[in-house]
């Protein structure tokens, strides 16, 4: 049983990530299909769990790593900016951002330090700012 089924994967793409996501994508739809009456949440679900198995049936393995990888560098793009927001919230605790008045260069000065005069980095233009 076990080798007839290696037999039968053998040249195709087999799981990956963008596989994993439509099936678990296409989980939460079924789920949330028994929960509300709207039929089309129920035929997307089949659509993904089809669209899934294609992929992982596929022989065409160049073009199913190539989906995968644009799925990854997408997946990453939405992360690292996610990450990025967070950072710049915590920053904004104990910073004030403001930015030159002559170059625009984005300037960072700690809080609660009353009237300060700022010297940008870029084009050492002085100003006077509340912290
Ligand atoms: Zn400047």
């Amino acid at each position: 049983m076990r080798e007839r089924f290696e037999r039968f994967m053998a040249g195709r793409y087999g799981m990956d990530q963008l596989s994993r996501f439509l099936d678990i994508a296409a989980l939460i739809l079924l789920i949330v299909s028994m929960f509300v009456r709207f039929p089309l949440i129920f035929y997307l679900a089949v659509i993904l769990i089809v669209w899934s198995y294609f992929r992982i049936f596929s022989r065409n393995t160049e073009r199913r790593y190539m989906e995968n990888e644009r799925f990854l560098s997408f997946t990453g793009r939405i992360f690292s900016r996610f990450r990025n927001r967070r950072y710049y919230q915590e920053q904004k605790k104990i910073y004030r951002y403001y930015a030159c008045p002559k170059c625009r260069q984005k300037v960072r000065i700690p809080k609660g330090k009353g009237k300060v005069c700022i010297t940008c980095p870029k084009c050492h233009m002085e100003f006077v700012r509340r912290s």
